[in-house]
């Protein structure tokens, strides 16, 4: 028997659930009663189960004993004799824990205005830990209706996935909460929060009544969640053209929470910073953080909740989608935003990851399910979103739409395999969807096309990109869009590129090529030296996408030792008259990659401040009032960087004059975050402040500004401090892992911060989940003069549902180290040149 899959013996249809939990002592007392169809004669119903104590089971009028598997967690229930088949109702007592994981169902703890502690009894259930809550058919594929009841002590709010349509005062003064049937689904979206919160008004999401739930006093906060949900509820009901399922919906921001946020039906939790902020005193970009995450779970609301994969291996599938949907259904809301531009970094992340030979395939199978913790990497999210983006540019973007409304309706409440997806694709489209997928789904990595001139013909080559090149012969199916001058004609051609070598044959003679042209493809584009030549004559003519794209690939092409970085660094200076942030951002990105890599060079920093300072003259320190959220955003981007990256002597002198209004909220947000940054990286803010800044923030942005400051600073001192309060508990599991992450990564005190890292290795594996505690590892790259040592470490070691992304950052580490060894001479020559 698989030991991870429930034998196909017993099915449940409904449960109807009653919690009570304890608060005070971390512990909750449950009935359930399950309708269950048996298939066969069965000598045991076996289902999940762990952390939980069983205090009476029956079968009908039938006693059982349990015996517990907690290897397997399961348990399974018996009384001797046969079980025939037909319907039963299975009725359990248990009790249980609530636990400081941060998943199954769990404690979290805030401090209110007035110092006073509280606690909140809330539940993260994906992948497998529902059964931490109570003994169930814990796989997605047992879908079933739930009817949860929460006995709970007055004055607390009670959430869970359906409306609530009683409340009754018992005896013993507790209030007992009964919430509407959800509709059938997955074990994993079930939820429920109990807490000292406060809802807002209910208002209208298309006939259905949205709410946020949040501590008292953060009202304010909760109000572009409010218009951001009811907006995007309302939107996804009409691009599947399928009603929301739900009877009403409740976005609810949790104190500690391991991911930003969890698709619950109907009770949508997240971490605070990704759903309450103040329009007043925020960024761009934690403000589009909030809606993206928003728009993402709604998203899935359709795409997981009401349609659901079968098995794990299909997860990727489901974030994928709604990350690609996060996108659509924003940048139809606010255009301004220019999501797909800012969405180009993000892309980026995945093409770093997947440039490796420990790269994985997006798809892969998981037996146990703890496989699949591996997959919320960048890959699922960043890598699978690109690829339905691309897949959606091919096949156009109604007929895109349609084939994912028939995928939807034929598999109303039930679950798919991948395969279904493209089916209904194919069905819309008539194109061979799952044969071109196939190619970007089932291998690592992707392709670069190389585009050169042959004799009046386009030729392009396609092989495929890596750090440290395998010389596999991997093939893609492209869909390639090339863009050409030919005369005085811009022509335009679509192909699906198949093949190792194209040619394109051309009457009249071409002046330029552009490769992936529109920028929506996932592969890597490098020109002959000629034709990059043409392409930058005419770049104010290219496409912001375009231009982001030339920049991101020829510095992986650096990296990957293709690519002398002299000649990256003299690209860049043409990019003087910039002004999209999007571009600029893909500029700072490698500017800080050099900066992280190299030895501190006086030269490197005055090219820097050459290459960065007449845009930021351009903008100055404080925005004109009708300037748009973007060139906000860059002015706080190019004042981070030079002040951080160019040693500028007198970004810094202004940074440290503008701290008082930054203290005061009356500096704009972006510059405000880069005088942080700047002040903190500088060692010239005053840690004390900061941390105190940090602990009385009356909104998550601020707290996180000042937090995510603290590891920037310095001093040997600090770091020191920092990395303590990351483990004793004065810092939040949820974001510890960040903070350290940050603190690997700074440069003046690299040393010791590794040094804390690996001599409190035991104690970050007791403090972190695992799925947390790989966010540790995230700028190992930044060690390359140490990388044996970092080997050294990890080859002692396993890290616990992280091999794959140790073996990953590992190799990336090894990709910088090997680019510093080839391109410090190189670096030098120009710089002094
Ligand atoms: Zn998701």
């Amino acid at each position: 028997m698989d030991p991870y899959r429930l034998p196909k013996i017993a099915f449940p249809s409904r449960y109807d659930i009653t919690l009570r939990p304890d608060l005070d002592t971390a512990t909750f007392s449950g009935t359930e009663t399950i309708r269950v169809t048996v298939g066969e004669p069965a000598d045991e119903i076996i289902l999940n189960a762990i952390e939980i104590d069983i205090e009476e089971a029956t079968l009908g009028d039938r006693s059982l004993s349990t015996s517990h598997d907690p290897e397997t967690e399961r348990i399974r229930l018996s009384d001797g004799a046969q079980i025939p088949p037909g319907e039963h109702t299975l009725s359990l007592r248990f009790s249980g824990i609530l636990n400081d994981k941060l998943h199954g169902f769990y404690r979290s703890t805030f401090t209110d205005a007035d110092g006073r502690d509280h606690v909140v009894a809330t539940t993260q259930f994906e992948a497998t830990d529902a059964r931490r809550a109570f003994p169930c058919w814990d796989e997605p594929e047992y879908k079933a209706v739930f009817g949860i009841t929460l006995v709970v002590p007055e004055g607390l709010l009670a959430v869970s996935n359906g409306a609530e349509i009683s409340r009754t005062k018992l005896d013993d003064g507790t209030i007992r909460i009964l919430f509407s049937d959800t509709p059938r689904m997955s074990t994993y979206l079930v939820a429920f929060v109990v807490g000292p919160f406060v809802a807002t008004e209910p208002v209208d999401a298309g006939g259905v009544p949205l709410r946020v739930v949040h501590q008292a006093g953060q009202e304010r906060l909760a109000e572009f969640a409010v218009e951001a949900g009811a907006h995007y509820l309302r939107w996804f009901a009409d691009y599947y053209d399928i009603p929301y399922q739900g009877d009403k919906m409740d976005l609810i921001a949790i104190p500690d929470f391991a991911f930003g946020a969890m698709e619950n039906l109907g009770a949508v939790t997240f971490r605070e910073s990704a759903l309450l902020v103040d329009l007043e005193t925020a960024s761009h970009g934690e403000v589009q953080r909030v809606s993206e995450v928003i728009a993402h779970e709604l998203a899935h609301m359709w795409f997981g909740d009401y349609v659901t994969m079968k098995w794990w291996n299909g997860v990727w599938l489901n974030e994928a989608f709604a990350t690609f949907m996060e996108m659509i259904a924003q940048d139809a809301w606010k255009p301004e935003w220019k999501t797909w531009l800012s969405f180009a970094p993000l892309r980026s992340r995945s093409m770093i990851t997947d440039a490796l030979q420990a790269t994985r395939p997006v798809e892969f199978p998981v037996v146990a399910p703890h496989e699949a913790d591996e997959m919320f990497d960048v890959l699922t999210y960043l890598k699978g979103s690109s690829l339905v983006r691309m897949l959606q540019r091919f096949l156009g973007e109604e007929v895109f739409r349609k084939g994912v409304e028939t995928y939807l309706e034929a598999h109303a409440f039930a679950n798919t395999e991948t395969s279904d997806l493209w089916a209904a694709l194919e069905q819309a489209s008539g194109q061979p969807v799952g044969s071109v997928m196939e190619s970007w789904i089932f291998s690592g990595g992707y392709p670069q096309v190389d585009i050169g001139l042959d004799n009046g013909s386009i030729v392009a080559r396609q092989h495929r990109f890596q750090y440290r090149p395998s010389g596999d012969g991997d093939l893609w199916q492209i869909p390639l869009t090339l863009a050409y001058g030919a005369g005085d004609v811009v022509h335009r051609t679509d192909v699906v590129f198949d093949t190792p070598e194209i040619r394109i044959d051309v009457e009249d003679p071409v002046n330029w090529v552009l490769a992936n042209a529109g920028g929506h493809g996932y592969y890597r584009s490098r020109y002959s030296p000629d034709l990059l030549e043409r392409i930058l004559e005419r770049l104010d003519r290219l496409s912001a996408l375009d231009r982001y794209g030339l920049i991101d690939d020829m510095w992986a092409c650096v990296i990957a030792g293709q690519t002398d970085i002299g000649a990256y660094l003299d690209l860049l200076t043409r990019f003087g008259n910039e002004t999209e942030h999007a571009v600029w951002t893909a500029i700072v990105e490698s500017i800080r990659q050099i900066h992280h890599t190299f030895d501190p060079s006086p030269a490197f920093e005055r090219y820097v401040r050459d290459l960065l300072t007449p845009a930021a003259k351009r903008l100055g320190w404080a925005p004109h009032p009708e300037e748009d959220g973007l060139t906000r955003r860059l002015r706080g981007l190019l004042i981070s960087a030079l002040g951080r990256y160019g040693n500028d002597g007198q970004v810094r002198a202004r940074a440290i004059e503008l701290l008082p209004a930054v203290f005061d909220h009356t500096l704009d947000p972006e510059v405000a975050q880069a005088v942080i940054n700047v002040t903190a990286d500088a060692g010239l803010a005053d840690y004390e402040t900061f941390f105190s800044e940090y602990e009385r923030a009356e909104t998550p942005q601020d707290e996180n500004r000042y937090l995510y400051a603290l590891p920037l600073f310095p001093d040997r001192a600090l770091v020191e401090r920092t990395f303590a309060m990351a483990l004793d508990g004065r810092i939040r599991t949820q974001n510890a892992p960040f903070v350290v992450e940050l603190l690997l990564a700074n440069r003046s005190a690299s040393r010791v911060a590794w040094d804390l890292y690996t001599h409190h290795w035991d104690d970050q594996v007791r403090a972190f989940p695992p799925s947390l505690l790989k966010r540790t590892l995230g700028t190992l790259w930044t060690l390359s003069d140490m990388a044996d040592e970092v080997h050294a470490f990890f080859d002692r070691r396993t890290v616990r549902h992280a091999e794959k992304a140790v073996t990953q950052e590992l190799e990336r580490l090894d990709a910088m180290a090997a680019f510093r060894d080839r391109a410090s001479e190189q670096l030098v020559v120009y710089l002094t040149e």
